[in-house]
């Protein structure tokens, strides 16, 4: 593809033909070119990848003040997410924009940069963090490449601006944000000078918040592919997990359709554990409930107890049972014998319920509560065989 073919998309892009859009760059002079789009929206666009979310970066001159004041005059609500770092999210109709003033660097601690606001462009430009992520678009579609961002996204090269061992001092968040990006930009290749500063610094990214690195691991694990990726952080001692996980992500990444955050989560946590990955990642409930459901249908599904995985956790069975089979190594044919086996099956339905316990004279409350756990778990043990005369009769034996 020629360039100018990359650079039509651009022109084209529905998010910038969008009223919203052309909206917003009115009120804030896009015009005049004191405001642009940056960053995944553009870079993205230029490669025609769909992105998950609309939402869009913004670039501009206009201090965060005047910002806010512009779009609320037009009609839209402003939130100064960071205005320490001058950055005001806006709401327009239903575009949601994250607008930035353009900053320059004071000093730094490791982490967070002193700023004051400027009107350099090509300064903002190399403050960012990889040339791929430094590519403009102004309110017509025309891209603004200051450092030659524009081959390296065509190329699939994840590079850092500038010194990578300064831009890694400056902020050691860019080490995981290297390596998510030639993930899913870089198609798993490294740029060596790069790697070679982000192993330099392996041992020394403890500045950065568990939050930031869970939020950037999390989008790793949803990319569609990430296990070369995560033997690099571990080969390069960024990532503490065994040969024998990096081999089972890999052949789980090789056999899943549709690669899944929590089946891949489960693999961590079977190494890490949950409570210590949970804190590790500043994961939520949710996040470590679903891994765990995975972990344990893969166990029922590796003992064959399919009726109990499906009873327990109906909606980590596909993923279960995926992770059952690398776990196990089992053959593409028993995998689909397995899966089939599940799409014949019959969900039981636990054939007691509280009352039944009252009308044999149990007052309602905890030990009512317990008595029907109990029950329902030797249900379970035999399979689901005892019915509910049987169960019944195992309720007055006690
Ligand atoms: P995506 O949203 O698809 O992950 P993005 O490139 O938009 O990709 P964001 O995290 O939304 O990534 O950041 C927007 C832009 O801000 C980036 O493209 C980059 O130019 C800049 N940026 C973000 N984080 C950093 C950082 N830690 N150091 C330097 N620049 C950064
Ligand atoms: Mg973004």
């Amino acid at each position: 593809m020629r360039t100018a073919d990359y650079l039509a998309r651009l022109k084209s892009a529905d998010w910038l033909l969008r009223d919203e859009t052309q909206a917003l760059f009115g009120v804030l002079d896009g015009d005049a070119r004191r405001t642009r789009a940056v960053g995944g929206v553009v870079r993205d666009t230029l490669l025609g990848r769909p992105r998950g979310h609309a939402d869009i970066d913004l670039a501009t001159e206009l201090r965060p003040n005047e910002v806010a004041k512009r779009v609320e005059q037009a009609g839209g609500t402003a939130h100064p997410t960071g205005i320490e770092h001058g950055t005001v999210t806006l709401r327009l109709g239903n575009l949601i924009a994250e607008v930035t003033t353009l900053r320059e660097d004071v000093e730094t601690d490791g982490r967070r940069a002193q700023v004051r606001f400027g009107t350099d462009w090509a300064r903002d430009a190399s403050r960012r963090d990889f040339t791929l992520n430094a590519l403009y678009a102004d309110a017509g579609g025309d891209l603004f490449d200051p450092l030659g961002g524009l081959d390296d996204c065509i190329a699939g090269r994840v590079r850092f601006i500038g010194n990578p061992q300064h831009r890694i001092e400056e902020d050691r968040l860019r080490v995981f944000r290297f390596f998510r990006f030639s993930a899913s930009h870089g198609g798993e290749r490294f740029d060596p000078e790069g790697l070679e500063a982000c192993t330099d610094w392996a041992g020394r990214l403890d500045t950065v918040s568990a939050e930031r690195i869970g939020a950037e691991f999390k989008r790793m694990l949803a990319l569609p592919r990430i296990a070369t990726t995560f033997r690099t952080m571990a080969e390069t001692g960024i990532l503490a997990l065994s040969d024998e996980t990096l081999r089972l992500l890999q052949a789980y990444e090789r056999r899943a359709r549709r690669p899944d955050i929590s089946a891949r989560l489960a693999l961590v946590v079977a190494e890490t554990g949950s409570d210590r990955l949970k804190a590790l990642w500043r994961l939520s409930n949710d996040d470590i409930e679903s891994a765990r459901a995975i972990l344990t249908v893969a166990e029922l599904a590796r003992e064959f107890r399919l009726n109990e995985a499906a009873y327990r956790h109906p909606a980590a069975l596909a993923d279960g049972v995926e992770i059952a089979s690398v776990m196990a190594g089992w053959t593409d044919a028993g995998r689909s014998a397995v899966l089939e086996e599940l799409q014949a099956l019959e969900v039981p339905r636990f054939p007691l319920a509280g009352d039944d316990l009252i009308r044999m004279g149990m007052k309602p409350g905890k030990a009512l509560g317990e008595e029907l756990d109990r029950l329902e778990q030797l249900w379970i043990e035999s399979r689901f065989a005892l019915d509910r005369d049987e169960l019944l009769a195992r309720a007055r034996e006690r």
